[in-house]
């Protein structure tokens, strides 16, 4: 339920467009310290916190003020004072918590609950927020999981504690950057942009169509319009890539995002990808580390070469067949972890390895239609992180899936048609 606010949310915040806007401005400073969750609402379960994060923002945009004034009442009481921190390389939770004055027992209450803290990671430099009272008895620490819009929280008042996850309702602006290319395409954005999340985001939106480091011309010009995320007007990092545009060959390519639950991917102004055999595996393409048969390991400096693709997403998300075919192997193994290989038509198979879960209905010898769910995300295997390593083998060798993919999954694909008819649509009136 959350993941699914959290995706619905930016698509809110767009409908209520120029409104929402007005009225963050208008109220910003009686806004401060809204959103600050309370010990007894952090008691709720996720679903009840999403409906209360919904409440707040229709009840801001249509309530407005009144609210905002009662809410502010119940948060000067708290009296509560903010600052934020950055996390530190060799920080661990416990030493963050410890540092915190949270207790053993509050600390090994937090590290007994697995499901929760798996998920958590530490970015060094990424910011934290600190809220604590003045008599400091209550005091609250918020973590920004990115890219998703959730947080992970942990709080402490005299004796009793506790931890909960939850969407956040962040104000979102717009904002777009524009240049040209001077070095490589990552460094020219980065000097425009801060994040470097939206030039990983940048480098995604093309990676389907183009080599960039072959077909980027110094002084290509480059666009990107991207979401920047604040917590209570404090920036918090940016959110996602919602258009590009780049000079390829004397023309400017243009991608834009298309949302869907729980994902969306990019699409460029006309059908270009037909013609290609497989569907996306997953709702939503983050490349970590693209093909290449002569790759050096990072660390032994040894070739191992990398035969696939690697696209992180959250632990649990769906991955769906990316063509219909059979099941040719199934099972567990040491490097792959939990892995399916499934056979297509032409001599072509694809491999989807780190799984956390087969589907049950997933067994050796059957036929699986374009699109079914056949697993989850996981990090089985050699793997530090969740993500889903996904190959394609033509005639016995593995080559790079890219070129043979769609930006999109199966189940999408009228949505994106749509989509992509009424750009051609908006194009023509241009003219
Ligand atoms: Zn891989």
């Amino acid at each position: 339920m959350g993941k699914v606010v959290s995706s619905i949310l930016p698509s809110i915040f767009r409908i209520l467009g120029s409104t929402r806007q007005l009225d963050f401005v208008g109220s910003l400073k009686v806004l401060k310290y809204n959103f600050i969750v309370s010990p007894a609402r952090s008691l709720n379960i996720r679903f009840r916190i999403s409906m209360t994060t919904l409440a707040l923002v229709f009840g801001f945009s249509f309530a407005g003020p009144a609210l905002a004034k009662k809410k502010l009442k119940q948060s000067e009481a708290r009296n509560l004072k903010v600052t934020y921190k950055q996390i530190k390389s060799g920080d661990t939770l416990s030493s963050i918590l410890r540092q915190h004055s949270f207790d053993n027992n509050q600390i090994a209450k937090i590290l007994r609950d697995k499901s929760f803290h798996e998920p958590f990671t530490l970015i060094p430099k990424e910011e934290f927020r600190i809220s604590q009272g003045r008599k400091g008895r209550f005091l609250e620490l918020k973590f920004y999981e990115r890219p998703t819009d959730n947080v992970f929280v942990f709080w402490r008042d005299g004796e009793r504690s506790g931890h909960h996850l939850k969407a956040e309702n962040y104000e979102v602006k717009v904002r777009t950057a524009t240049g040209v290319v001077n070095g490589s395409i990552l460094a020219s954005l980065k000097n425009h942009v801060s994040d470097d999340w939206v030039a990983q985001r940048f480098m995604d939106a093309y990676a389907l169509d183009f080599k960039l480091t072959r077909v980027l011309k110094r002084g290509a010009k480059f666009s990107v319009t991207y979401e920047e995320k604040f917590d209570d007007g404090h920036f918090v990092g940016c959110g996602e890539v919602l258009e590009t545009s780049l000079e390829i060959n004397g023309e400017m390519k243009l991608r834009k995002f298309v949302n869907f639950k729980n994902g969306g991917s990019f699409i460029a102004n006309d059908w270009i990808h037909k013609s290609r055999p497989f569907y996306s595996p997953v709702n939503y393409l983050r490349i970590t580390s693209s093909y290449n048969p002569r790759r050096l390991h990072p660390i032994t400096r040894r070739r191992q070469p990398h035969l696939g693709v690697d696209f992180e997403l959250p632990k649990g998300d769906p991955i769906y067949t990316a063509y219909a075919g059979r099941v040719l192997r199934m099972g567990k193994n040491r490097a792959a972890g939990r892995y399916i290989v499934i056979r297509h038509p032409n001599g072509l198979e694809s491999y989807y390895n780190h799984l956390h879960k087969i589907h049950p209905d997933i067994k050796k010898g059957k036929y699986v239609a374009n699109g079914q769910v056949i697993g989850e995300i996981g990090c089985t295997g050699y793997c530090t992180k969740p993500h889903l390593h996904f190959a394609v083998k033509q005639n016995g060798r593995f080559i790079n899936p890219v070129p043979k993919m769609k930006s999109y999954p199966f189940v999408e694909k009228k949505l994106i048609s749509r989509q992509i008819a009424s750009n051609k649509k908006s194009q023509k009136v241009v003219k």
